[in-house]
C-alpha cells in the first residue's frame, strides 16, 4: 500500500512498476517535455525530473511509499537540489567521456543533443547501420568564430558584458526586489558588433548551420532504450567544449516475435487435431532461417501450453553468438459446433479417455436451460432493472454507453 501516487501518476505508471519500467516512463516523458522541444511545458519537465528523481533512488522511493511528499521532507531524503536539466543529463549519459559531469565542467560544455529512432526488433536481432542526417551549428570558419574582423567585437554598453539587466523595484516601503532579464541589445551574449564589422557569412553569430551525417551503428542484441553516444558532435559554440549526440533506440514491436530480455517469445495456433494427434510447423526466424518443429501424435498440447526452443532467442549484445530462447506460447482451436456428425460423437468417445461417473441427481432437482453467454446482453438487462423510471423519458440508451 502506498500513501500517496502523485509521483508514480506523474510518470503514468503504476505504484508496482519496476526500475525498468520507470526508466522507461522517464525516457519517453522526458523526452517528449524537453525544453527544446517543448519550451511552454518547463513546469511538466520539472516535475516529472522530480518524480523520477525520487522513484529511481530506492531508499526515497520506500520512504515516499510509506508517508508521501511530507516524509521525503522531513526524512531529509526531499530533492538532492539539482535542476532537471542535471538529471536527464545523468540519465542521458551527459557529461560525456570525462569529467564525471559536475557543475564546473558543465559550463565549459555545450548542451547535449538526444534523438530517439525506431529500431525494428529485426534490425537488434541482425545488426543494423543507420545515417542519420541532423543540422548543427558549427564555428563560422569565415571569422573563426569572432563574429567579426579582429577587434570589431565591443563589450555591450546596456549590460556592461553581463548578458542580463538588473532592475531594482521598491515593492513595499524598505523592500526591493531584483529581478534580473536578459538583455535585449546584445541578444544576452554581452557583447556588440557593429553592423558594419559583423562577418557577412555568419552575420555576427559566430556559428553557422551545417548538415552532417552520423551513421549509427545498431550492434546486434542491443535494446530498447539503450544509448549510442558520439562524443563531441553536438552544437558548436565559442568557448565551450561541444556536447555530445546522444542517440536513443526505441525498439518497434514486431509482429510475431515479442522481446523478454534476451527472449523471444512468439504465438502460435493449433488445430484440436494437431494438439492430439501431433504435427509438424515452421517458424521463420528473424534472419530469414526457416525452423522445423514438430510434435509427435498423443503428446497433447494444451492452449497455454509452453514450449522451448534453445539458442533461437535474441543474440546477446558483445556476444552475439550467445542466444537466448524461443518461447512458443500455443492456443488450440477447437472445432465448430456440429462438427460431429451422426455416430461420430460415439466413435470419438471410444478413442477419448472415460467421462466421469453420473451425477447423483436428487429427486427435487431442477432442470435449468444452459444458454449462451453474452456479456453485452447480461449487462444491458441488470441496468434496464436498476433504471426502470429512466426507461419512461426515453433516455435509457445514453445512460448505458456511458458504462
Ligand atoms: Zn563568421
Ligand atoms: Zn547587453
Amino acid at each position: 500500500m502506498v500513501k500517496e501516487t502523485g509521483y508514480y501518476d506523474i510518470l503514468g505508471v503504476s505504484p508496482t512498476a519496476s526500475p525498468a519500467e520507470l526508466k522507461k516512463a522517464y525516457r519517453k516523458l522526458a523526452l517528449k517535455y524537453h525544453p527544446d522541444k517543448n519550451p511552454d511545458e518547463g513546469d511538466k519537465f520539472k516535475q516529472i525530473s522530480q518524480a523520477y528523481e525520487v522513484l529511481s533512488d530506492e531508499k526515497k522511493r520506500q520512504l515516499y511509499d510509506r508517508g508521501g511528499e511530507q516524509a521525503l521532507k522531513e526524512g531529509g531524503g526531499g530533492f538532492s537540489g539539482s535542476s532537471p536539466m542535471d538529471v536527464f543529463d545523468m540519465f542521458f549519459g551527459g557529461g560525456g567521456g570525462g569529467g564525471g559531469g559536475g557543475r564546473g565542467s558543465r559550463e565549459r560544455k555545450g548542451k547535449n543533443l538526444v534523438h530517439e529512432i525506431d529500431v525494428p526488433l529485426t534490425s537488434m536481432y541482425n545488426g543494423a547501420k543507420r545515417n542519420l542526417a541532423l543540422q548543427k551549428s558549427v564555428i563560422c570558419k569565415a571569422c573563426d568564430g569572432r563574429g567579426g574582423k579582429e577587434g570589431a567585437v565591443k563589450q555591450c554598453d546596456t549590460c556592461n558584458g553581463r548578458g542580463v539587466q538588473v532592475h531594482i523595484q521598491q515593492i513595499g516601503p524598505g523592500m526591493v526586489q531584483q529581478m534580473q532579464s536578459r538583455c535585449r541589445a546584445c541578444n544576452a551574449t554581452g557583447e556588440t558588433i557593429r553592423e558594419k564589422d559583423k562577418c557577412k557569412t555568419c552575420n555576427g553569430k559566430k556559428v553557422t548551420q551545417e548538415r552532417k551525417i552520423l551513421e549509427v551503428h545498431i550492434d546486434k542484441g542491443m535494446k530498447d532504450g539503450q544509448r549510442i553516444a558520439f562524443h563531441g558532435e553536438g552544437d558548436q559554440n565559442p568557448g565551450l567544449e561541444p556536447g555530445d549526440v546522444i542517440i536513443v533506440l526505441e525498439e518497434k514491436e514486431h509482429p510475431i516475435f515479442k522481446r523478454d530480455g534476451n527472449n523471444l517469445v512468439m504465438k502460435m495456433e493449433i488445430e484440436l487435431v494437431e494438439s492430439l494427434c501431433g504435427f509438424k510447423k515452421t517458424i521463420t526466424t528473424l534472419d530469414d532461417r526457416q525452423l522445423v518443429i514438430e510434435a509427435v501424435p498423443g503428446e497433447v498440447i494444451k492452449p497455454g501450453d509452453r514450449r522451448v526452443v534453445m539458442g533461437e532467442g535474441m543474440p546477446t549484445h558483445r556476444n552475439p553468438f550467445e542466444k537466448g530462447r524461443l518461447i512458443i506460447l500455443f492456443d488450440v482451436n477447437f472445432p465448430k459446433a456440429g462438427f460431429l456428425k451422426g455416430d461420430a460423437a460415439k466413435e470419438l468417445e471410444k478413442i477419448l479417455p472415460d467421462r466421469p461417473a453420473a451425477p447423483d441427481v436428487q429427486d427435487e432437482a431442477e432442470e435449468v436451460l444452459l444458454e449462451e453467454f453474452d456479456p453485452n446482453k447480461h449487462r444491458q438487462s441488470a441496468r434496464r432493472g436498476a433504471n426502470d423510471e429512466d426507461d419512461q423519458d426515453g433516455q435509457p440508451r445514453v445512460a448505458c454507453q456511458t458504462q
